[in-house]
């Protein structure tokens, strides 16, 4: 816009948006024919007055003509001003309204120059009066129209100044100076008037726009959001309710207009927003329960005050999105199988308890839980029967901790326990409790289920200030508990970290040896008791370690078990030892050991199938060793892979017989070919009488099961002719030969006993 110039002072001129021009121009129009009644008022009593004090004058027929023609124009202006606006005429309007001021305007400035040029000095005052009236009143009248306002100015002005000049009056020079001034500042004024007129329209125009397109959006925000609005008066009445409050309410319009907002809303939430609409500051996003009637549910309210002391705002049913968020919230914290807080849960307490450590010194206990045989009741009897169980566990573990402890479930089937505040023999107590709450036996669908938990303890802050290190040490322990046997609870040492770190190391090594191809088999000879020939091989694996040398499977054998190493170990073995016995020139048998998990291991039997083909070995000289935990876990698989083992011609042995706890009823589960009595009975059989009550007892059953029996370890001369005595069929042991390679054994010959012959073993050609 530019500075203040001509236009601008004297016409009033404004920028106007050219959406409102014709608004602006037509309320000008409508305000200019308002004052139509005022002018004629005005005419009229200029007439009248103009009459009586010129009746006996001799400018009184010009006063008569002047009356004449102001009628006509009066009359003209106001049936103009009657006539009912009419769209598109708008700038003829403006013109007739001009035309009518101009010609206003030369009327006046015409029978002012008269009368003061033909008039004596008694009608001085009244025409001086008159021309300063007609000039202000002109001004008001022609406001709107400022150019048309100075024209009429300037004319009547004008008329003055004539009259003055021919009339030869006293200080005409100063009057017309008085009357240009005054002209001057009317019309300075006449176009203030106008241009302060139509910033104000222009401003109410843009307010009602601004209203127009508030109006609009809420109506829109109404229709197409999931939110409404809200009023409410200073006594928290509610105002006009819309219908998507009423569907979310569920009252209909007129019970929730005029009632109180606070009845929506349950008390703690009702007594909440009391006292945030009493502050009467905004607030945003407050989240308030709604009870009205049975509908229950969350809304989220923003509200401002209003100047009328009231308040409106915006509100949303969250219910859906807060149930949504506390489901998540819960996923998050708790175990839905067991609706047992989480392993991320424990952290957070365990963070908790650290505090304490620190800030009061207050030590807290650790607990470490794993099912013993969890695995093989989940693979055998199916994962619902397993979450069945776990449930069960969680109650018990619930019954058995109380209110005194923290428990949670890690997953799988791990648990822990956390126990602040306690004393150091009340956590071996806890420990014990805990074994001994899974001892009992868990029945489902009518089956009876043992399991047995271990259990590793680490103390805080004696074991650990951090609640990882502590949870890693607790594990250390579960893993020592386990280790030695299960079933029962270990608390952590400082040595476990340091064998914790020799095992990691071993995998690392077996698994490089594995790859490598650096492993061994090497055999055993089993010596027939009555001939005193050998009988067969079994197949031991060996391992020759870097910087330990040859290494026993006794100490890495349940490390390859527990990281599955033992499945691609196992199959090597097993390919390795039948092609070795595929070049002996004796048709004896070869014996592999098997662990429980490659029992597990659904291509066993086609492993076993491909070595047996690949090297055209007859399958009557392959006898598979398996241990008597195979027949405690996953019992029904494992009987029927031995069985498809045994349909292919292949021997099955049971090894280490004796050292399980239920040992007899095995033997009733599967039709052994061969049992091998654990040396543990051979150890002592020359001085235990009890021992050897063992063994004739098992040499008796298994004739009586149509089963042949081997015993290991036989060192001297002294246990054979016992066993021989007792008439155990086939020996193995050092007395005869330890392990060899394949390698030695065309070489080596079997040393002579007690004369017997020497039996050489040359490979084919
Ligand atoms: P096992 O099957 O009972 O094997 C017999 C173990 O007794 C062998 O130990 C053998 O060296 C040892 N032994 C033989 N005669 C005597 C004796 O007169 N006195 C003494 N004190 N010991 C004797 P090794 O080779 O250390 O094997 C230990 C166990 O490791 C085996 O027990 C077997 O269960 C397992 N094993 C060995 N090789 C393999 C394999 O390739 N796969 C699997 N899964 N396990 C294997
Ligand atoms: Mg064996
Ligand atoms: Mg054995």
């Amino acid at each position: 816009m530019s500075g203040p110039n001509f236009r601008t002072l004297f016409l009033g001129e404004v920028d106007i948006p050219p959406a409102q021009r014709d608004a602006i121009a037509e309320s000008r129009r409508r305000n200019f024919h308002a004052l139509a009644p005022l002018a004629a008022v005005h005419s009229l009593l200029t007439a009248v007055v103009l009459t009586f004090a010129f009746w006996s004058a001799p400018a009184m027929p010009l006063v008569f003509v002047w009356c004449y023609a102001s009628a006509v124009l009066v009359f003209i202006r106001v049936r103009e001003a009657r006539r009912p606006p009419v769209t598109g005429a708008g700038a003829a309007e403006d013109r007739h309204i001009v035309n009518y001021t101009l010609l206003s305007g030369a009327l006046w400035g015409a029978i002012i120059a008269a009368l003061v040029a033909s008039s004596g000095p008694e009608h001085h005052l009244l025409l001086g009066i008159l021309t300063a009236a007609v000039l202000c009143v002109g001004a008001l009248l022609h406001s709107g129209f400022p150019a048309a306002s100075l024209g009429y100015s300037l004319l009547v002005g004008l008329g003055a100044c004539v009259g003055l000049m021919f009339g030869h009056h006293q200080w005409a020079m100063n009057a017309a100076l008085l009357l240009v001034g005054g002209v001057a500042a009317l019309q300075r004024f006449s176009a203030a008037t106008h241009a302060s007129d139509v910033r104000r329209m222009i401003d109410a125009a843009e307010l009602r726009e601004a209203k127009e397109t508030m109006a609009l959006l809420l109506n829109d925000f109404e229709a197409h959001s999931a939110d409404w609005l809200w009023r409410v008066d200073d006594a928290n009445r509610l105002g006009p309710a819309s219908q998507r409050f009423v569907d979310a309410s569920g009252l209909p319009a007129d019970i929730l207009e005029g009632g109180s907002i606070l009845a929506l809303f349950a008390p703690e939430s009702a007594q909440q927003l009391h006292v945030l609409l009493k502050q009467r500051k905004p607030f945003n996003d407050e989240v308030l329960r709604v009870s009205i009637g049975v509908r229950e549910g969350w809304w989220s309210m923003s509200g401002q005050p209003t100047a009328d002391g009231g308040w409106r705002g915006v509100c949303s049913d969250i219910t859906r999105s807060r149930d949504t968020e506390a489901l998540i919230a819960y996923a998050t914290e708790y175990d839905s199988l067991t609706d047992l807080p989480n392993r991320a849960m424990l952290v957070r307490q365990l963070e908790i308890a650290q505090e304490a450590v620190e800030t009061r010194g207050e030590g807290y206990a650790l607990f470490v839980i794993d099912l013993d045989n969890f695995k093989a009741l989940n693979d055998t009897q199916g994962h619902p029967a397993g979450d069945a169980f776990l449930k069960v566990v969680a109650q018990r573990l619930r019954d058995c901790v109380g209110e005194s402890a923290f428990l949670a479930r890690l997953g799988g089937d791990e648990f822990a326990v956390m126990r602040r505040d306690f004393m150091a023999e009340e956590a071996g107590e806890l420990a014990d409790l805990i074994v001994d709450a899974l001892l009992a036996p868990v029945f489902l669908n009518g089956r009876e289920i043992l399991t047995g938990c271990s259990v590793g303890v680490a103390l805080a802050p004696d074991n650990g200030s951090d609640p990882a290190v502590l949870m890693k040490n607790a594990e250390l322990a579960l893993y020592r508990a386990k280790a030695q046997g299960r079933g029962c609870a270990r608390f952590f040492e400082p040595g476990m970290e340091e064998s914790a770190r020799v095992r990691a190391d071993l995998e690392t090594d077996l698994r490089n040896a594995l790859a490598a191809e650096t492993m061994d088999v090497y055999f055993q000879p089993l010596v027939n008791t009555r001939t005193r020939k050998t009988s067969g091989y079994e197949t031991l694996l060996r391992w020759n370690r870097p910087g330990q040398g040859l290494v026993s499977p006794a100490v890495f054998i349940s490390c390859a078990e527990e990281t599955g190493i033992i499945i691609p170990l196992g199959e090597w073995v097993i390919r390795k030892a039948i092609e070795e016995a595929a070049h002996w020139k004796e048709d004896v048998p070869v014996a592999i050991n098997l662990s429980p998990a490659q029992m597990k291991n659904p291509s066993l039997v086609a492993t076993v199938i491909g070595a047996l083909a690949a090297s055209q070995l007859d399958p009557s000289r392959l006898e598979i060793e398996i241990v008597e935990s195979v027949l405690m876990d996953e019992t029904e698989h494992n009987i029927r892979t031995l069985h498809a083992l045994r349909e292919l011609g292949v021997k099955i042995a049971l090894d280490d017989f004796g050292t399980g706890y239920s040992s007899l009823s095995y033997l009733r589960a599967f039709p052994f070919d061969k049992i091998k009595i654990d040396q543990r009975f051979v150890r002592d059989i020359d001085s235990s009488s009890e021992n050897q009550a063992i063994v004739r007892a098992v040499i008796s059953l298994a004739r009586d099961l149509g089963m042949r029996v081997t015993a290991e370890g036989v060192e001297n001369e002294q246990q054979a002719a016992i066993l021989a005595g007792l008439g155990c069929a086939e020996v193995q042991g050092f007395l005869y030969s330890r392990p060899i390679p394949a390698s030695e054994l065309e070489k080596r010959e079997m040393p002579v006993r007690n004369g017997a012959n020497v039996h050489t073993l040359r490979r084919r050609a």
